[in-house]
């Protein structure tokens, strides 16, 4: 949006000329969202409802080539706006008209439309492309994975401009519809449920729906050989896990890991409320990986995650995350902690389910772990910067954080906490200071304080507010049972 100086002169004068509105009146959309750590992510100009994204892929060569359809509503009177992408575009329509186009940054495209788009309206907009997503590097990165029997991308926090354009920021959520041909005997797995699948000429169509909002970095594509389940919960919701045939001597621990899906969404249920998607389900393809990502119903874990064995803790992690970073978003990427503090802290919570560890003894264990000079409190969960956005801290001192509310509130407020927050928030976008509002609301207790202690404080909270919120004792704290696999997920999104 344009911010116009509203003085009463300005005022009076627009009303006498802007009736048609004028060729200055359009301006470029901007590049980026203003996002505090990425500032080139996203787009101003324009909010996105909907991508239809129209695939082919050849494992072979990697080529990926497709169609990708946006609507979108302009939300200013814009002369051209941008794209995010990075593969070889050769033609883009707007309207039905062609549009001119050039690249910009590290992964802008600016679209030019045959004639300036008013605010307000809603618009298509068509782009043609082809490449080979492994060969694009952005500042030497490439999220794209390529697996012996196809390629992979799911990452975070930039993952769509290796294989669709996009405003890629999760501000604007949008649905898909994402339909990929692959070669006769290979399988395109995607997010929500597989409405369709036809063969012709060698080539095998999968059409892929996920008719929630949906943040791009959460929408995942998996071109492989795999084994594939279908199962639907208690409650009807089909469950579609896939493991690829390759995963050798970890195909048993991740098949057993992953095939937890259906129990510990109903456990989730239980503490977070309804569930908010069309279908749920995990996939771990060949990717020598050990990190997981959230993506929309169907959340990624490398194979590597199971080089110790099962590992159920990692799949409670990614499910809760369905609730906490994907139905409610983030505004913006400093806010992580609305994330990962959550996803942490239900790992806890499923320890203390198991007997592995209630979570406060594991509350007092990383208290103990990390001694006042420990470089561990210097990290600010609720604004760690982008450097350590992924740091363990974000995780540990995160969910460390929500124990102490959980002491300081109590169990009734705190679980009313943790489900009041995905129910009243669904399919939005939230940021920390949000959550501290919501939370001194709905208990009537102020905790601006206590957040900025545990929160945003470079520092180990004191011995005494620590016994306050933790009720710490500064005997050794023995490490629960739970913490080796809890720790294992804090390099679960680390490139
Ligand atoms: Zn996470």
């Amino acid at each position: 949006m344009r911010h116009r100086l509203l003085v009463p002169g300005a005022v009076a004068l627009s009303l006498l000329l802007a009736i048609p509105a004028s060729a200055a009146d359009f301006t470029p959309g901007a590049p980026g969202v203003g996002d505090t750590y990425y500032p080139e992510s996203g787009n101003g100009g324009y909010d996105v409802s909907h991508y239809d994204l129209r695939l082919k892929y050849q494992p072979k060569t990697d080529l990926l080539e497709g169609t990708a359809t946006l609507l979108a509503t302009t939300t200013q009177d814009l002369s051209r706006f941008n794209l995010d992408f990075g593969l070889k575009v050769s033609e883009i329509r707007i309207n039905g008209k062609k549009a001119a186009f050039a690249t910009s940054g590290k992964h802008e495209l600016e679209v030019t439309p045959a004639t300036p788009l008013e605010k307000g309206k809603q618009i298509s907009v068509v782009v043609r492309y082809a490449g080979k997503p492994s060969e694009l590097k952005i500042d030497g990165y490439c999220a794209w994975a390529r697996t012996p029997d196809g390629g992979v991308i799911a990452q975070e926090p930039d993952a769509a401009v290796w294989w669709f354009p996009s405003n890629d920021h999760p501000t604007d959520k949008a649905t898909y519809d994402i339909s990929v041909a692959v070669p006769d005997g290979t399988q395109a797995l995607s997010n929500g449920v597989l409405a369709s699948q036809s063969s012709k000429l060698g080539w095998t169509r999968y059409n892929w729906r996920s008719d929630k909002p949906q943040a791009t970095y959460l929408t995942t594509l998996a071109v492989g050989k795999f084994d594939i389940t279908n199962d639907k919960t208690a409650n009807g919701l089909p469950v579609v896990n896939a493991v690829s045939k390759d995963l050798g001597a970890n195909e048993g621990s991740a098949k057993a890991s992953i095939e937890r899906t259906t129990e510990i969404t109903e456990w989730l249920e239980s503490v977070f409320g309804a569930y908010p998607f069309n279908a749920v389900g995990g996939y771990v393809p060949n990717v020598p990986a050990h990190y997981a990502l959230e993506t929309q119903t169907r959340p990624f874990y490398g194979k590597k995650a199971f080089d110790r064995g099962t590992n159920v803790s990692v799949v409670v992690h990614e499910l809760a995350h369905q609730w906490y970073g994907d139905s409610v978003s983030l505004k913006d990427w400093k806010d992580i902690w609305i994330n990962e503090g959550f996803a942490a802290y239900s790992q806890w919570l499923w320890s203390e389910k198991e007997g592995e560890g209630t979570a406060q003894e594991l509350a007092d264990y990383v208290y103990a772990q990390h001694p006042a000079d420990d470089p561990f409190w210097t990290v600010k969960p609720g604004n760690p910067g982008a450097e350590n956005q992924f740091d363990g801290a974000v995780y540990d001192r995160g969910a460390l954080t929500l124990q102490a509310l959980r002491n300081k509130v109590g169990d009734k407020a705190f679980f009313g906490l943790l489900k009041s927050w995905p129910t009243e928030n669904r399919y939005g976008n939230a940021s920390v200071a949000d959550f501290v509002k919501f939370a001194e609301k709905k208990t009537g207790k102020q905790l601006a304080g206590f957040f900025d202690t545990w929160l945003f404080q470079p520092t180990r909270p004191s011995a005494g507010a620590a016994k306050q919120a933790l009720g710490a004792s500064h005997a050794p704290v023995a490490a629960p049972k739970s913490w080796k696999q809890i720790a294992a997920t804090h390099d679960v999104h680390g490139h």
